[in-house]
This record gives C-alpha cells, sequence and structure tokens, in this order.
C-alpha cells in the first residue's frame, strides 16, 4: 500500500502570510492544496444568498450537506486556484470585506465546523495526493492532530494588517488602512475567543514569525522543512 499522503499544517492568525506561502509551497513540493478558509467564507456566501443569518445554526445545518464545495487549478498558471460552489467559481466574490467577517461568524458555530470536518479531510487525503498543504486556523490541533508536519505561521499586527491592505487595494477594495485594521482585530478576537476551536498553536507546532522575512523566505524555510521530514518518512517506508 503506498503510503498516506504527507500533511502540512499551516494555522496562523488573519494576514499573516499563510495564502501566499501555502500556495508557493503546495506548488514547490507539489501537494493539493486545502485553503480551508476559503471553505468557511463560501459557507458565508451560500448563507448570505440564501438568507441564513450567520448563527442560524439550524437552517445553516440543514443548508451544509448540500453545498458541493471543491478546489479546482488556477485558471491562469502561478494564479490561485478556483473555489468552485456547485459548478460556479465563487473565487472573487468569498474575498470581500462582508465574507471576511462573515466567515469568522460561520466559523464560530459548533455545528459548521463540525460539518466541514469531513470534507477538510477528505480534500486532504485523496488518494492521489502525494501530500496536501493545509492552511486554516485548527489543522494541527482539530482537523488533523497527527499532521506529520505542524507551522503556526504569525506576524505583529501592524505588519498584518498592511500586508491586508496593500492586497485589497490591488483589487480595486476601496478599504481603508484603518478599516482593514479594526477588521483584522475583529476577526482576531473573534477567531481566539470564542469556545470552539479557538485560534491558537498546537502544542507540537513549530512557530515562524514572519515580520522580518519576505516570503520566498518563508517558502524556503517550510519546503525544506518538509523535504527532510518526507526523505525521513520514506527512508523508515523502506526499511520495513
Ligand atoms: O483564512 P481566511 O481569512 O480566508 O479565513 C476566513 C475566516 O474563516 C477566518 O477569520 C476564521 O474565522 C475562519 N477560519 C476558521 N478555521 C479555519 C479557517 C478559517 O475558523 N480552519
Amino acid at each position: 500500500m503506498s503510503a498516506p499522503p504527507f500533511i502540512v499544517a499551516i494555522d496562523g492568525p488573519a494576514g499573516a502570510g499563510k495564502s501566499s506561502a501555502s500556495r508557493l509551497l503546495a506548488v514547490r513540493l507539489g501537494f493539493a492544496l486545502v485553503d480551508t478558509g476559503a471553505i468557511y467564507r463560501t459557507v458565508a456566501l451560500a448563507a448570505s444568498r440564501q438568507g441564513i443569518a450567520f448563527d442560524d445554526d439550524a437552517r445553516l445545518a440543514r443548508m451544509l450537506p448540500a453545498l458541493q464545495i471543491r478546489f479546482a487549478p488556477p485558471v491562469t498558471p502561478g494564479g490561485g486556484q478556483q473555489v468552485l460552489l456547485g459548478g460556479e467559481d465563487v473565487s472573487q466574490a468569498i474575498r470581500t470585506p462582508p465574507m471576511s467577517l462573515g466567515a469568522s461568524a460561520v466559523s464560530a458555530r459548533p455545528v459548521v465546523r463540525a460539518g466541514l470536518l469531513e470534507l477538510q479531510r477528505r480534500l486532504a487525503l485523496a488518494p492521489e495526493n502525494r501530500g496536501a498543504v493545509m492552511e486554516g486556523r485548527d489543522i494541527g490541533t482539530v482537523v488533523f492532530p497527527d499532521a506529520d508536519l505542524k507551522i503556526f505561521l504569525t506576524a505583529g499586527e501592524g505588519q498584518r494588517a498592511q500586508r491586508r491592505f496593500a492586497e485589497l487595494q490591488q483589487k480595486g477594495d476601496p478599504s481603508t488602512l484603518d478599516q482593514v485594521r479594526e477588521d483584522q482585530r475583529r476577526r482576531d478576537k473573534n477567531d481566539s475567543e470564542r469556545a470552539v476551536a479557538p485560534l491558537k498553536p498546537a502544542p507540537d507546532a513549530r512557530i515562524l514569525d514572519s515580520s522580518e522575512l519576505d516570503l520566498a523566505g518563508v517558502v524556503e524555510q517550510l519546503a525544506r522543512e518538509v523535504e527532510t521530514r518526507l526523505a525521513a518518512r520514506e527512508a523508515r517506508e523502506a526499511r520495513r
């Protein structure tokens, strides 16, 4: 039997650079990328389209099993992968500030977290994957407590807001830096104070502060770490 996919868990607060680092790492390693934030965002989008309040557990629970969320390769090489809801590409629609807050709200509902566990695991463990980079908040603590490598990627609050602001500006979003910082604080607070799956590093996670590192530096460190562990795992399996 071939080895199960090598799971890399990349958790951390909003704006620490997880998305770019995870995407580049997955490309470099030839691993699948599972952006779990995109999954929560898609749930928020579907709920808002159906007029379901983000705290209406009964209706959220009824909506979840019918949602078909999956990822497809980027349209342009080097671009972000597509997020599909049913057949529709919702990659842009889920990246607006209201959907950021919506994702933070629905993700605080235990019914939603429980309802998405199976999907997250299935996407990572697909037999065609040699490995998967899973980006989220609770991958190393809840979704894959036995992940092969756990990284908690963080950065200073000012740096995170600045990066997010630059990203939104590029997309023509009119939010000001102050609004971005305020949204980030609300999300950080929601994410770290909630009762279910609060944002915190797994005890065995390696904490990587990207405040002083550029993206290439982060990806380089992560890729080396994965390659070392992957080689060790393959050597162990070969001895069996
Ligand atoms: O990473 P991203 O900003 O796209 O995530 C959107 C929101 O989804 C986060 O603020 C967080 O509240 C929630 N989330 C989560 N657990 C995950 C991924 C995202 O609660 N594994």
